[in-house]
């Protein structure tokens, strides 16, 4: 699931949902780390941006203080206007090109073995910003030799080629998720399609096989049991190999409100159910975000 972009979503103040309170399993205490403070200022010096916090990610702490994070390229504002997502929509600036330079060096500064990043949706750029993540995970190589990096990309508006110009960089994940089901996609995603994401995971898979393709979903937007059974069969369908479900949670009163909170049981009931159908690694909790210790699914796969 995308971490989620902040700010004016196209919503009229009608439309504002209040805020549901959340349910112990949802709720933790976390001690302070010195590495949360210290992550912080590389990224500010770096002038970078983590989803983590653009996103508001409720594991920022956590993954700080774990000296991990997930860098966001191509600016911070989003060209597009989901409604659970917490990242700003907005005017764009152009690819600043020296961004894959800054961001290796703070994966190097940080000691970082696994580095996902991702970026926000550029439907503005003609590549939609794949060259820049190509040129960010061969900079990354360069800088810390043996390095792993998984990219979350966008849908890249269906583009074949903007697609390739990644995978043909040999990111060693290559992250797209899905999101929601298909039934409420008009609602959560507008500019999205979900037959479009599909593609996307099924041309990567087919196209370069040995690089595992990976998706994500939140759960507590209204969908039933039945529709996540037939999504985690799409995606499997579509050859995907690593999963991450979790909890949607909502960003402000602007974003679509929490239909339901799934309790932990059921979470690793979807597990289960995620490797019988044949998913190679999956991870499903309250707090799972697609980036949420990915070294960690990433080495549990065995690959
Ligand atoms: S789960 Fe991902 S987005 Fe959230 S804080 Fe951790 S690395 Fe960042």
């Amino acid at each position: 699931m995308k971490e989620t972009p902040r700010e004016q979503t196209a919503m009229s103040p009608k439309q504002e949902s209040p805020i549901r309170r959340k349910p112990r399993w949802l709720t933790r205490r976390l001690p302070s780390a010195p590495e949360y403070e210290q992550v912080r200022s590389l990224i500010s010096k770096g002038r970078l941006h983590t989803v983590c916090e653009e996103a508001k990610c409720p594991n920022q702490f956590e993954c700080f203080s774990r000296r991990t994070a997930t860098f966001l390229i191509l600016g911070s504002r989003c060209t597009r206007n989901c409604r659970f997502c917490n990242v700003a929509h907005g005017p764009t600036g152009p690819p600043d090109p020296e961004e894959p330079r800054r961001v290796a060096e703070a994966a190097e500064r940080m000691g970082l073995r696994y580095v996902v990043v991702t970026s926000v949706t550029r439907d503005d750029l003609p590549d939609g910003g794949a060259g820049l993540f190509a040129e960010t995970i061969t900079e990354i190589r360069r800088r810390v030799p043996g390095a792993l990096v998984e990219v979350l990309i966008p849908d890249f508006g269906g583009d074949a080629t903007a697609l390739r110009t990644v995978l043909k960089a040999h990111p060693n994940v290559l992250n797209h998720n899905i999101e929601t089901v298909p039934r409420l996609y008009p609602t959560v995603r507008p500019k999205a399609i979900y037959e479009r994401s599909l593609e996307l995971l099924r041309r990567s898979a087919a196209a370069f096989p040995e690089i595992p393709t990976k998706s994500g979903i939140m759960l507590g937007l209204g969908e039933t049991e039945a529709e996540i059974h037939d999504t985690l069969e799409d995606l499997r369908t579509a050859g995907c190999r690593f999963l991450t479900i979790g909890q949607y949670l909502q960003p402000s009163r602007d974003h679509l409100p929490v239909e339901r909170f799934i309790p932990p049981e059921e979470f690793n009931a979807w597990r289960e159910k995620a490797l019988a159908l044949g998913f190679t690694e999956a991870a499903s909790g309250p707090f799972v975000r697609s980036s949420y210790h990915a070294k960690d699914l990433y080495q549990a796969s065995g690959l």
